[in-house]
């Protein structure tokens, strides 16, 4: 975690003070990015990244999708009922499933779980810039690829001035691994979730389209930008 933290923070100042970012999404993103380096150990049968990540999460998710909720016009207790069904599906369904059907340095220490992640990421978090939300996307790639990156690095061994390689080089920056069903399902599900990410811009286009006629003031209000954007320096 603390590679992914520095470089979560590198991301987030360079999306604040060089990409026009907000301030808020900018420190959003470097917590994503720093949170991501410890996904990858979730397949780990310690039981420790698993526990602390899935709190983590079912404490976070519901707060980050809370543009889908309004998107969705669902009412205050309707978002709070929402939360809760998300903290039981992550903390007894997702945990179970890690559980269950992992191995460690299996295909979820892969580039194609990274991908997915990301995208996964983005469904999770619809924002009113697109840019923005790619933004916050691709710092959770980021800090799962400094995981797999730094996994790769600790397995290389030098000692009396020679590199040698440790069993376990090259189990986690793959594209596939031996197992051919966890192979055909990392994939399936990276195109799976690629195919709901397509579509889903449409989705909520067109369900801000029925805001901008139903409500038109709250659509108003969220698509104005943030009145301190002003003074911020935005090179674009
Ligand atoms: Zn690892």
């Amino acid at each position: 975690m603390t590679g992914s933290t520095l470089v979560g923070a590198s991301y987030g100042y360079w999306g604040t003070f060089h990409q026009g970012i907000s301030i808020e999404s900018g420190l959003l993103a470097a917590g994503l990015c720093s949170v991501a380096g410890m996904l990858p150990d979730l397949d780990s049968n310690s039981g420790v990244p698993l526990r602390e990540t899935s709190m983590f999460a079912s404490a976070v998710v519901p707060m980050l999708m809370i543009h889908r909720f309004r998107d969705l016009e669902l009412s205050t207790e309707a978002m709070a009922l929402a939360a809760m069904l998300i903290y039981i599906a992550i903390r007894f369904f997702i945990v179970e499933i890690f559980r269950r059907y992992t191995v460690h340095r299996g295909m979820w220490h892969s580039i194609p779980a990274a991908a997915s992640v990301g995208i996964l990421a983005y469904l999770v978090m619809p924002s009113p810039s697109e840019g923005e939300r790619v933004y916050k996307s691709i710092a959770v790639v980021l800090g799962f690829m400094v995981h797999l990156i730094l996994d790769e690095i600790w397995s290389i061994d030098y000692r009396h001035g020679r590199f040698r390689l440790k069993k376990s080089f090259g189990t986690a920056l793959k594209f596939w691994g031996d197992n051919m069903t966890a192979n055909v399902s990392v994939y399936g599900k990276l195109i799976l979730f690629a195919y709901l990410a397509w579509g889903d811009q449409d989705i909520i286009d067109r369900l801000r389209e029925r805001e901008r006629w139903t409500q038109p003031q709250i659509a108003e209000q969220r698509e104005a930008p943030p009145p301190w954007q002003a003074w911020l320096p935005v090179r674009r």
